[in-house]
């Protein structure tokens, strides 16, 4: 469940937001830091952080129009990686060394 959140200005702190029901949001709120009434900023209400989801969706189209080669199996002309390396067992770690 996200409620929108509604942008308010606060003279002192800058802009901050506040999450509310659209039937309880006031045109003035306090502020979070100050407690000092602040008005409401003029912007549409939005869920989450705006912009942010779209961008995130432009960097995945571009990513994977960029890599179109991701695919499950082996990659040709590429060896294929050992399934581990030689000495991973701790022990090993703890033996001395010449
Ligand atoms: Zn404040």
């Amino acid at each position: 469940m996200s409620m929108p959140l509604y942008e308010y200005r606060c003279a002192e702190c800058g802009p901050f937001d506040v999450s509310v029901s659209m039937s309880e949001v006031r045109p003035v709120t306090a502020c979070p830091v100050c407690t000092a009434e602040s008005p409401r900023a003029v912007t549409a209400p939005r869920l989450g952080r705006g912009p942010t989801a779209a961008m995130r969706i432009l960097e995945s189209t571009a990513r994977t129009a960029s890599e179109p080669a991701v695919v499950s199996g082996a990659v040709p002309g590429r060896p294929r990686t050992p399934p581990r390396p030689v000495t991973t067992d701790p022990r090993h770690r703890m033996l001395p060394r010449p």
